[in-house]
């Protein structure tokens, strides 16, 4: 088989190993001796030397090079990024090792879940089988080092032939992950070489750094939105689930030169503790050889806390997997950074000074930072991890069976035994998303093909049981059960100030995605079959004498819709229920091919059902309107990015309006509605610090001139125009202040200056009420789950002559708000608003007070963003 064929969708790579086993073996005698190109070779420079970058194409083509070089490599190409480059796994291990690929990672399998083995097919496992390690790299791309250390690191691993390096190839099988985010590396890499011997030289990526997510792409682990989490997912979920993971990042530039593991305080609870044990082992034997080859400023147990967001490196601990990371101290980009003493200071969580301690035995003097200083404490640190594992490889494989085994007794005897997902839920086409993503997660779920009774309550057929008893307890426990984030010492400071958790305080899917699920206390003893694919549901047609209607509480009715409209088929929305088959806001389809109907049907898996009488007179024709979301440069904004993704899964176009776009006025011609994403108001009118200025500026103005953020007053003005001549402004969460201050809406935010000792609510979801009789929260429950972020709004009216044109489409109830999560100060906002539409002039802004759609993981309020999207100011 010749090299080409090593370009292979994500689908076939297993099989393609399979078959490609003694292919391998042939090749590796046919290259014994031939030379390994280095880095410095073919790329003209050494991997991190002052203002060289190398960019992903010339990478690619270098570990293609290697691959035809030494049998040691194996170049797997997982498809496509979001934006078309090439998505790498690299396996590097022995030759021995890569020709037994499929087997290996059988054994690995079994170790990972030894449900029904007995101990000698266990010992068995763990003298056969090799220590599987995933390391990954650059997935924040402006954090450059990862991806430059790479290279490196490979080409050591298969040029080196000392004692050492073979001891790691025998027993690791090493997955690295070149980058986690090719296209990234790509805008950075064009960026830095366009600014560089410029005067913006090192400036930081003005737009986000992946094209939907940028930074966030570190938040979608659980939910994997992006392909580059789907590929990541696959391997490291379901193919492999390796012993140990890490990935490397930068952090700011003036306290240590590296953090290494393990964690600070505080961790999560519900993993097997040996994972903990495991993370301060490598960590300590890291620190170690950096120490060894005289690298000084490493510092571990220190500034990240265990207890983060559900990236990568935060959730694989509840997958068996010691999910680590390492910081790198920033220099610009690849451009060196002087750096006095005194500038350099403690960091967050246990390095309260930049002084010596256990955890911090030698700091760095200061001087000048370099992107090779970053690349050279890197590839120690996932050197020190390959050669501890190697060292111990049937420890840490025995530990891998013994994590598995004691998870899965945990979860057999503790409580819950198992959540049911009910079938019967407001949108069960919402429920299989989440099952979905709960397979990618490689967890085992199962489905009864009839109705059963379970502690007293009736499933219908097709619920779902997730048993507590199985290897991944520990996320099952995270994503679909209740969370409290810990309040102590840890977190909350002397002065009794809370401490920002990492990110957000609880990750809970099922209470993003509005997804019904039961904890229960007893092991489920239904028939039960295991799903073994994911679920496409195809939507039912049945078509009646008026046509057909879909359910309006269905989030993909609003994709079929938008389908409808594509196809150029009418669409009717009901405002008044009539009988038991219309509900307000529920969709009604008068007519339309029956060969576009059925493949709506099948895209989406809405059901079209019959509709046998005229309901013209409750009902109205749905235009679509046209939409601008408002984007800014400094670095972009997640929100925007995530914002774009749900429109695009939805099907609702959109046009992107910058500060040019919304200052050249005139946008109701163009315009029905305007889409604000969460951000601040000085961040969007660009009011942000005046005084800095010249080349010590900081801020939007250290960017060039046309990446400079900011629609001042002019584009405010055109905003207002806008909606006074009848468009929407649909605002989310503090972007809203822009209409409040702006506009002079009579509105107050509650949160507003608040101490955080007074409200603090830190990525939570909190009990909200939605009043689903309002067109803007048709399809809505009665009572659901809004997810609040720290910066998030309430409003109170403010008393005026017009009262009566403000509308609550949204409230928090009058107490126990929290579902999961932290909240200090429920009463700042419970029965304030959470949602409000505003008349103004012809047209209106509606506010969103929290993250309706957050990072495309809150399933379960994205109809208030539709609805909005849905329905011209006509219709209050
Ligand atoms: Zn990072």
């Amino acid at each position: 088989m010749t090299k080409q064929s090593v370009r292979t969708r994500i689908g076939p790579v297993l099989l393609f190993l399979l078959l490609c086993g003694p292919a391998l073996t042939a090749r590796a005698s046919e290259v014994q001796g031939q030379q390994v190109t280095s880095p410095e070779e073919f790329f003209g420079f050494q991997m991190g030397a002052d203002r060289m970058m190398a960019r992903w194409d010339k990478m690619v083509e270098y570990y293609k090079l290697l691959e035809n070089s030494s049998p040691k490599i194996k170049v797997v190409e997982m498809g496509p990024s979001t934006l078309g480059n090439p998505f790498l796994a690299l396996f590097i291990s022995a030759p021995t090792n890569l020709a037994r690929l499929d087997d290996l990672r059988q054994i690995n399998a079994q170790l990972s879940d030894p449900r029904g083995m007995a101990e000698p097919q266990i010992d068995r496992f763990v003298a056969d089988g090799k220590v599987v390690i995933i390391q990954t790299m650059s997935l924040h791309a402006t954090e450059i080092g990862g991806s430059q250390m790479a290279v490196e690191l490979a080409y050591d691993l298969v040029s080196r032939t000392d004692e050492e390096t073979q001891r790691i190839l025998d027993n690791v099988i090493f997955l690295m992950i070149p980058s986690f985010n090719p296209d990234g590396q790509i805008m950075v890499t064009d960026w830095y070489r366009e600014t560089v011997g410029t005067e913006y030289e090192g400036v930081g990526y003005p737009s986000l750094y992946h094209h939907y997510t940028g930074h966030d792409n570190n938040r979608d682990a659980f939910q994997t939105n992006t392909v580059e989490s789907q590929y990541v997912a696959q391997l490291m979920f379901r193919d492999w689930i390796p012993q140990a993971y890490i990935d490397h990042h930068h952090m700011g530039s003036y306290t240590a030169r590296l953090y290494v593991p393990p964690y600070a305080e505080p961790i999560r609870p519900f993993s097997d503790p040996l994972v903990w044990r495991e993370m301060s082992w490598y960590g300590a034997h890291i620190a170690y050889k950096e120490e060894e080859a005289g690298l000084s400023g490493i510092v571990n147990a220190a500034i990240y806390g265990g207890w983060g967001h559900f990236g990568f490196h935060w959730i694989t601990p509840f997958h068996n997997i010691a999910g680590m990371l390492t910081e790198s101290a920033s220099a610009r980009l690849a451009s060196p950074l002087f750096i006095h003493p005194d500038q350099l200071e403690g960091g967050r969580r246990q390095l309260p000074e930049h002084e010596a301690q256990t955890t911090f035995p030698n700091p760095w003097q200061g001087g000048w930072w370099r992107l090779r200083d970053i690349v050279e404490r890197q590839k120690v640190s996932a050197w020190a991890a390959l050669d501890i594992a190697a060292r111990n490889k049937e420890t840490v494989l025995r530990n891998a069976y013994l994590k598995a085994k004691r998870q899965t007794e945990r979860g057999a005897t503790g409580k819950p035994a198992a959540f049911v997902i009910s079938a019967a839920q407001h949108d069960p086409l919402t429920a299989t998303v989440m099952v979905n993503k709960l397979l990618a997660q490689g967890i085992d779920i199962q489905q009864a093909p009839q109705s059963f009774t379970h502690e007293g309550k009736v499933y219908g057929a097709g619920s779902f049981v997730v048993s507590m008893a199985q290897p991944k307890m520990g996320v099952i426990r995270w994503l679909l059960g209740r969370t409290f984030y810990p309040v102590n010492s840890y977190t909350v400071d002397g002065q009794g100030n809370p401490i920002r958790p990492y990110d957000m305080a609880a990750d809970v899917m099922a209470e993003f995605m509005g997804v019904r699920v039961d904890p229960v206390d007893q092991a489920v003893e239904a028939t039960l079959a295991r799903v073994t694919a994911p679920i496409e549901p195809v939507g039912e047609v049945t078509k009646g004498n008026h046509g057909y209607v879909i359910d309006g509480r269905l989030n993909h009715a609003f994709q079929a819709v938008n389908l409808l409209f594509d196809k150029g088929i009418a669409v009717r929305r009901v405002d008044q229920p009539s009988g038991e088959m219309l509900q307000a806001g529920d969709f009604i389809v008068p007519g339309g091919s029956d060969s576009d109907i059925a493949d709506i049907a099948r895209q989406t898996g809405v059901d079209f059902t019959a509709l046998e009488r005229d309901a013209t007179a409750t009902s109205r024709e749905l235009e679509r309107l046209r939409i601008g979301m408002y984007q800014r440069y400094y670095g972009g904004n997640m929100d925007e990015g995530w914002t774009r993704w749900v429109l695009e899964h939805y099907g609702f176009p959109y046009s992107t309006l910058m500060d040019a776009d919304i200052k050249s006025g005139e946008l109701a011609e163009d315009y029905d509605v305007i889409i604000l994403p969460a951000d601040r108001v000085s961040g969007m009118v660009g009011e942000q610090e005046p005084e800095s200025r010249g080349p010590y500026a900081s801020g939007p103005r250290s960017y060039p001139p046309e990446y400079r953020s900011g629609m001042g007053q002019e584009g405010v003005d055109a905003l207002q125009a806008f909606v006074e001549s009848g468009g929407t402004l649909l605002t989310f969460a503090e972007a809203g202040s822009l209409a409040i201050e702006k506009f002079g809406l009579p509105l107050r935010n509650a949160t507003e200056n608040r101490p955080s000792t007074e409200f603090w609510c830190p990525g939570s979801t909190l009990r909200t009420k939605f009043d689903k009789a309002h067109p803007l929260a048709y399809g809505m429950p009665d009572e659901g789950l809004a997810t609040f972020l720290a910066s998030n709004q309430a409003y109170e009216i403010e008393p005026t002559a017009h009262n009566d044109r403000i509308e609550i489409i949204a409230s928090f109830p009058e107490r126990d708000l929290l579902q999961s999560g932290w909240l200090i100060g429920e009463d700042v906002i419970a029965e304030k608003a959470a949602m409000v539409s505003v008349e103004y002039g012809q047209g209106r802004v509606v506010l969103i007070g929290f993250r309706a759609q957050h990072r495309a993981q809150t399933h379960g309020t994205f109809k208030l963003v539709f609805n909005t999207l849905l329905s011209g100011p006509e219709h209050h």
